[in-house]
């Protein structure tokens, strides 16, 4: 689908940005291109939709020679994600998602339900988002409004430039797992660059690893894993891959202490407790400990004029939690799938033991990032 044949990038007649680079990239494949900062990765990337002109050499798109073909046509039916998308200020949502579209001319209706289609697949309601401005979303919100974006006019191809290289950890996962959900029904040809080993192992049917400006290795994830080319590779993926996530601490080490209360309290003593603490939400345990369900302020106030009831009548029970025997990589999981803000760790007997909070597995996480960044430049010293 989309062919480098001999292609080389010089910059100031003699620096090479891109070097004799000679790829295959199949249609409907989600292709990660990797590399250090500096590597090559974002001229490659736009030398597809002519943001850059090769010095030398050939791209291919079906076949065709892109250097012969008229560039804003070319652009309209290529996808490009940048990190900081650009959304237009001054216009709503749907107006944003619905750009390519209206460029392309579809009629008002089409294009209208493909904002309604792609804002649902992602989660964000239509009815509630497509009317709101770009800067009453979060910034994953917005991130992820600039690929379903990227995919409104249909675009056989989307390229995406480090696409979520500026959210924090949790909503990055969050946009993969939509990007792989996204791909699973389209089937677009992606290019994505990313700089993050474990964000193209996650998405990549195949990767290519850039060092500067060559293309050292391309192939599966599996495969790179197991055989990386050389010492350059090895290092980038990690060496002591499945190691490094058994590094996660125990669930127990983690977990924070949490608020609690008995389901036969009243409102107004539910309340009082949680300013005391400063907390939105109470669990509520038996006698015994064992963990019955959550009350959250908003609850608690939207039935305060009740006198009568306690906070049993009031609790949520169908709460997700986490048991102390799981593993930290599945609290994670769960606090991503399931979009919530703590998990009660309960033990075997479903007795409360703590909670794990979105806030205290961000620390986690970055603690995590900043040892194994250490251990890397300890590698390097060798
Ligand atoms: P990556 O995306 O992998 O971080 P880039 O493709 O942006 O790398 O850049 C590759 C190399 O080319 C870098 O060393 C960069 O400094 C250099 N480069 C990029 N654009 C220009 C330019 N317009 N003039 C000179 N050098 C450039
Ligand atoms: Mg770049």
């Amino acid at each position: 689908m989309i062919v480098f044949k001999n292609v080389n990038k010089l910059y100031n007649k003699e620096f090479h940005a891109v070097e004799n680079m000679n790829l295959h990239i199949e249609k409907g494949e989600l292709f990660a291109l990797i590399g250090p900062s500096g590597s090559g990765k974002s001229t490659t990337m736009k030398m597809i939709n002519r943001l850059i002109e090769p010095t030398s050499g050939t791209v291919l798109i079906n076949h065709k020679n892109i250097a012969e073909e008229n560039p804003v046509t070319l652009r309209r039916n290529i996808g490009y994600v940048i990190q900081h998308i650009g959304l237009l200020p001054h216009m709503t949502i749907g107006e944003n998602i619905a750009l390519v579209p209206r460029l392309k001319k579809w009629d008002k209706e089409k294009s209208s339900k493909r904002v309604d289609e792609l804002l649902e697949m992602v989660g964000l309601p239509t009815k509630t988002y497509r009317n709101r401005y770009p800067a009453e979303l979060s910034g994953g919100q917005q991130q992820r409004i600039g690929v379903i974006r990227a995919l409104a006019g249909d675009p056989p191809i989307i390229l995406m430039d480090e696409p979520f290289s500026a959210l924090d950890p949790i909503s990055r996962e969050q946009l993969q797992d939509d990007l792989l959900d996204l791909q699973t029904k389209f089937h677009k040809t992606i290019v994505f660059v990313t700089h993050d080993i474990d964000e193209a192992i996650k998405l990549g049917d195949r990767i290519g690893i850039m060092q500067a400006g060559k293309l050292i290795q391309v192939d599966t994830p599996e495969r790179i894993l197991r055989h990386p080319i050389n010492d350059f590779v090895r290092t980038f993926i990690g060496a002591d891959r499945i190691n490094q996530i058994e590094k996660y601490p125990a669930i127990e080490e983690v977990m924070i202490h949490a608020i609690t209360i008995f389901p036969t309290f009243g409102l107004a003593e539910g309340l009082t407790k949680m300013r005391k603490y400063k907390v939105d939400s109470l669990l509520i345990i038996d006698k015994d400990k064992t963990f019955l369900g959550v009350a959250n302020a908003r609850e608690i106030q939207k039935h305060f004029s009740n006198e009568k009831i306690v906070l049993s009548d009031i609790m949520k029970r169908d709460v997700q939690t986490v048991k102390l025997s799981q593993e930290l990589g599945d609290a994670i999981n769960l606090i991503s799938e399931h979009n919530v803000e703590f998990l009660p760790v309960l033990d075997e007997s479903n007795h409360l033991k703590g909670l794990i909070t979105r806030a205290s597995l961000v620390d986690v996480m970055a603690e995590q990032m900043r040892t194994n960044n250490n251990d890397a430049d300890v590698e390097e010293d060798k």
